[in-house]
């Protein structure tokens, strides 16, 4: 069974062929397909794309949106975490990739704190974006100890940093830049955690993995993703997408 972990298919860049896209996943072998809606204007779009069987959605507000939030959406988040098919509250996190955001760094914290504290209420697991942030993130969760758990998808930090995630009870969102010429350090973060704390995702229309990059991405592609990792373990493909697929299900409760 194949996972995608992390999907934004309510994405414009798929409307004019999203069916196609799906279907193209599911002929590959992706079992579900798990659509982040992380800003506010796609939750209705993501909730009626939910209604489809083997798709799953979680909700949240971006750091990116830090500025520009209201007491209305963190009511409507909670209304929309009691959906059957919500499996989890992101992707949220910090953001200081870029200058601007930069300003805005005690929003982002406030607005990722809230967020949290909502996901713990209704007992669901977090989908963490961080971006150039990671140390600050640690801070929070050791200063905060929050009791839930999560992925930091995408990861894209240190080995170290990656332990202390891993210790902290987190799994680590891998994606399509494992399959980069210059990703030395991912691999060896892949390399040197167990498999049990990795979760496969295309994090799409982002991210293409080395044999699409520069196009857009899409579920079916986690396929490369899952082949780099196979190679990195030295496991079959298929005993890797087993593996994976299982810490999906685990974390998301989805047995
Ligand atoms: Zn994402």
């Amino acid at each position: 069974m194949i996972i995608d972990t992390h999907a934004h298919i309510t994405d414009v860049k798929f409307d004019a062929d999203r069916e196609v896209v799906v279907q193209r996943a599911f002929d590959v072998g992706v079992k579900k397909i798990f659509e982040i809606a992380c800003e506010t204007c796609y939750w209705d779009k993501a909730l009626e794309l939910s209604k489809s069987d083997d798709i799953f959605v979680s909700f949240g507000i971006h750091p990116n949106n830090a500025s520009k939030t209201s007491r209305e959406n963190f009511n409507r988040l909670e209304t929309l975490l009691q959906d059957k098919k919500c499996i989890a509250v992101g992707e949220i996190g910090l953001d200081y990739h870029y200058d601007s955001s930069l300003q805005n760094i005690n929003s982002q914290k406030e607005l990722f704190i809230k967020q949290f504290e909502i996901a713990v209420k209704y007992g669901k697991p977090v989908i963490i974006h961080c971006r150039d942030a990671y140390d600050d993130m640690i801070g929070i969760f050791k200063e905060y100890k929050f009791a839930s758990k999560g992925v930091i998808h995408c990861f894209s930090g240190s080995l170290k940093q990656a332990e202390i995630f891993i210790e902290m009870g987190f799994l680590l969102g891998i994606g399509g830049t494992l399959t980069y010429k210059k990703s030395d350090n991912l691999k060896q973060v892949v390399f040197k955690t167990p498999i049990s704390t990795l979760l496969s995702e295309t994090d799409c229309p982002y991210l293409a993995p080395q044999k699409y990059r520069g196009q857009r991405n899409e579920p079916s592609y986690i396929i490369e993703t899952l082949r780099e990792i196979a190679g990195i373990k030295k496991i079959s493909f298929s005993e890797t997408t087993q593996i994976m697929a299982q810490n999906a299900l685990k974390l998301f409760g989805l047995y």
